[in-house]
């Protein structure tokens, strides 16, 4: 592992100061992906911020009904008012890593985490998004883990994170402090699809940290499910995963949001699934035209056409599954 010089920075100012000042300075959080990623060398900051001393650990209600948490709040977060209205948070994070993890990672980091991408995790390999304009052996190697939406002839990496995809059916913002002031980055551009610049993993700009995420009021007559398939069932990434939040007035679908995970180098959005829905009562005839419409767009490759399946699978029972 490189020396690198740890800071303990005091409030959110100097914090920011330094992140601006070095472009090899890392934040630091829960630790539980970048310290796995400094001690195999992919990743080497020079200078590694540790935020402890700046809060943002706290759940703020918001006068509107939203709500605000800080971004250093532990995955393992335990609140009622929090489970009771936002079950889908909850859901999404019980699904991911183990309880120990889940008591060191932080709502921030989970977001920030990098993919799971073998071809990233070993330097063997060439990686576009580790070390830019290497290539990538991933689009000529394995793909059966790969993404089959947004990919791009750059990269083909998934995104790991599960909170962000309930966080992207809950059209969460994401708030951000920078040299510039503060700011709120929707979720949905949050994550950069990789282009040609895969390694750009978010939408943060230089100095700038997340301070916390906050979600919009629940409306009237929502439900929402989390389901997640993967490989064991537990502490394994998902192979695909659906985030969906139905708004309804009686038996009517007024509003649905379904997002995917597992499948893109983001929390993708089944726009076409979500439209199949809406001014639709939910049975098995919408729920069958959703699934169906949820794989609209797909690229799979030899190794990962499973998956196609799996998205159908994991939206019907998502969908089925609601109340
Ligand atoms: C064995 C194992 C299994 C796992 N399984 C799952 C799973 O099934 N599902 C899932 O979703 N996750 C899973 N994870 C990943 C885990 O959820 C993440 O490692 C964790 O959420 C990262 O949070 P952290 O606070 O530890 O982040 P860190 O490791 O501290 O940071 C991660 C990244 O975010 C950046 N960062 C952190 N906080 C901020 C901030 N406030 N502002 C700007 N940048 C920041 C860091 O610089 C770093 O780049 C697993 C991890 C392990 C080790």
């Amino acid at each position: 592992m490189r020396t690198f010089q740890l800071d303990r920075p005091g409030d959110l100012a100097e914090a920011v100061r330094i992140l601006a000042e070095d472009e090899g300075a890392r934040v630091i959080a829960g630790g539980t992906d970048l310290v796995t990623l400094m001690r195999d060398g992919i990743q080497q900051p020079s200078r590694v911020l540790d935020l402890r001393d700046l809060g943002l650990t706290e759940i703020e209600w918001q006068p509107d009904g939203g709500v605000r948490i800080g971004a250093l709040c532990p995955n393992a977060v335990d609140d009622r008012r929090l489970a009771a209205e936002y079950p889908l948070v909850v859901a999404a994070l019980r699904a991911g890593a183990s309880p120990q993890i889940r008591n060191m990672a932080t709502f921030g980091g989970n977001i920030l985490q990098q993919t799971r991408c073998a071809y990233y995790r070993l330097p063997e390999f060439a990686c576009n998004r580790r070390d830019p304009g290497t290539g990538c052996a991933a689009l000529r190697g394995d793909s059966a883990k790969q993404a089959i939406f947004g990919v791009s002839d750059t990269c083909n990496a998934v995104h790991p994170s599960d909170l962000a995809v309930a966080l992207s059916a809950l059209e969460a913002e994401v708030l951000v402090h920078g040299p510039a002031g503060a700011r709120r980055i929707p979720i949905r551009e949050f994550h950069p699809l990789p282009g040609d610049t895969p390694h750009r993993v978010s939408a943060l700009r230089d100095g700038e940290l997340v301070t916390g995420i906050e979600l919009p009021a629940a409306g009237r007559g929502r439900v929402s499910n989390y389901v997640k398939f993967r490989d064991r069932a537990s502490f394994a990434f998902a192979l695909a995963s659906a985030a969906v939040v139905i708004e309804r007035a009686g038996t009517v679908v007024l509003g649905a949001r379904i997002a995917l995970g597992g499948v893109a180098p983001k929390p993708w959005r089944a726009e076409h699934a979500e439209r199949a829905l809406v001014g639709n009562r939910l049975d098995e005839d919408s729920i069958a035209a959703a699934s169906a419409a949820a794989v609209r767009g797909a690229t799979p490759r030899k190794d990962n056409e499973y998956k196609v399946e799996l998205v159908r699978r994991v939206v019907r029972r998502a969908l089925s599954e609601l109340e």
